[in-house]
């Protein structure tokens, strides 16, 4: 019988989530039962249908969501804690022929960027709010959140949300609701059919009224969190409909969108290269630093991986500050995933002679493997003619690519041999100096006693033998 495809991802996502680390390009990092995948779709589903992909920016700020832009086939910005509604504006006024999208959950949004939404709702800016209500604080392990219902447990208020200590729920829809700017204000949930529907039809009036500029659209949605209210999905749902909704009841509490004038604003003058030369892009981008010209390497872009305490996040700051001193331009990128189910520790390393763009090394030409399960991660997305740095006393698999350049040295061993395991980062420093022919080992030990700055002169003359034992290893046994 011939097959017939009925579901198919909305033009709205990205095809293949290629920025999301490890394997799993097909699907989200949400947990199961989560209800920002659903609210995704209907966006990602709205957008096709507007035909608005190209035109629309998606901010996300901290929480969850914060890796929004792995999905949605837009332009995207990630940002800080809070700050989505005051950058919106920015981008909105900027390009105000933009559809601009705020998504944002309740700890961000409701407590430290709870300014923010209160005056670009009062400014009527240009954009549609989506606000994620779950009641807690999700990523960061289930903390008492704004909107954390009376009596319910976190981490925070293990003993229930006591207003005598704690305050209420804030009704954010109601707050937003006693402003005079905002032309749509509604709050819907997800958590049975009847109500994914209504917040179909809700997210596509806020995205209609943003494509016809008219103003300031919010729409809070309730949502489930299976992992931080510690329950299966589907009691998940019961629980929104038993508990949220009292507190939070549904429905739309304004739409004057219909009679409401076009938001027009005038756009602000700007020269992109008066910009450049105030953010010191230009001297940058004009630099040719070659200090080895002989260097294997001119530009790195270095995955460090492993488990929490194998020197990750400092080989990264090592390397990163070693750059720095020698005039390239660099940037690192600790990675602390969202979700609440493990996971390798990484963090991203750029290092070149020209400017940065993004930080994140979706597709690096090195990585560094401090564990089995790093390797495994990340040799799967390095480049081909790449470099795999591993942990030859930890990893007893070789790499299965066949297409890059393989290091296999002890790090942990070296590092043990000089008395302490955390020596490793030092390991790798020099190990990475010799393969890439950037930094010179004697250079790098100048630098010690900034980088170790405060330590005793015993720890930093180890961690200056450290670096030359990696060095070595890397010179005596693959030159
Ligand atoms: S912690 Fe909660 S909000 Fe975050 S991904 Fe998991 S279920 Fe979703």
């Amino acid at each position: 019988m011939a097959q017939k495809t009925v579901l198919r991802k909305p033009k709205g996502f990205i095809d293949v989530y290629k920025h999301k680390p490890g394997a799993e390009k097909d699907r989200t990092h949400y947990c199961p039962g989560c209800g920002h995948g659903i609210l995704h779709k209907l966006i990602a589903e709205a957008l096709e249908d507007y035909d608005i992909v190209e035109k629309t920016i998606v901010i996300s700020p901290v929480g969850c969501s914060v890796f929004a832009y792995y999905y949605f086939h837009t332009g995207n910005l990630q940002v800080a804690h809070g700050r989505a509604p005051a950058v919106a504006t920015a981008v909105s006024r900027a390009n105000p022929d933009s559809i601009v999208i705020s998504y944002q959950g309740d700890g961000d949004l409701a407590a430290i960027g709870g300014n923010n939404i209160l005056q670009a709702a009062n400014r009527g800016e240009n954009m549609v709010v989506f606000f994620v209500n779950n009641a807690i604080y999700g990523m960061t392990g289930g903390q008492m959140a704004p909107t954390t219902l009376e009596g319910q447990k976190t981490t925070t208020t293990p003993y229930g949300r006591d207003p005598k200590t704690d305050g209420y729920p804030l009704q954010v829809c109601e707050i937003i609701n006693q402003l005079t700017a905002p032309v749509f204000v509604a709050r819907t949930s997800l958590h049975d059919m009847p109500n994914i529907r209504k917040t179909r039809a809700a997210v596509r009036k806020g995205i209609k009224n943003a494509m016809d500029k008219k103003g300031f659209s919010f729409v809070e949605v309730l949502s489930m969190c299976p992992s931080g209210w510690k329950m299966d999905a589907v009691p998940a749902q019961g629980w929104i409909k038993e508990n949220m909704i009292p507190r939070f009841p549904l429905g739309t509490l304004r739409d004057i969108s219909e009679d409401a004038p076009a938001v027009e604003r005038p756009v602000p003058e700007m020269d992109p290269d008066e910009v450049k030369k105030i953010l010191g892009f230009e001297a940058l981008s004009d630099s040719n630093l070659d200090k080895n010209p002989n260097a294997a390497f001119k530009k790195v872009a270095l995955r460090v991986a492993g488990f929490g305490g194998q020197g990750i996040m400092s080989t990264g700051i090592a390397l990163a500050n070693v750059g720095m001193e020698y005039g390239y331009s660099v940037s690192w990128l600790p990675s602390y995933g969202p979700e609440m189910r493990g996971g390798t520790a990484n963090c991203s390393v750029k290092i070149q002679a020209d400017t940065i763009g993004a930080s994140e090394c979706t597709e690096p030409n090195m990585i560094i493997a401090m564990n089995q399960p790093s390797l495994e991660k990340f040799e799967k997305i390095l480049l081909p003619d790449g470099v795999i740095i591993y942990n030859s006393t930890l990893i007893d698999i070789q790499p299965t690519r066949r297409d890059v350049k393989v290091y296999s040295i002890p790090i942990t061993g070296i590092a043990d041999e000089l008395g302490d395991t955390r020596f490793q980062s030092m390991v790798n420093v020099g190990a990475f100096a010799a393969v890439t022919g950037m930094f010179d080992p004697g250079e790098i030990k100048n630098l010690m006693s900034s980088l170790f700055a405060g330590k005793p002169e015993s720890v930093i003359k180890l961690n200056e033998e450290a670096v030359q034992r990696g060095y070595n290893y890397v010179k005596d046994n693959f030159s």
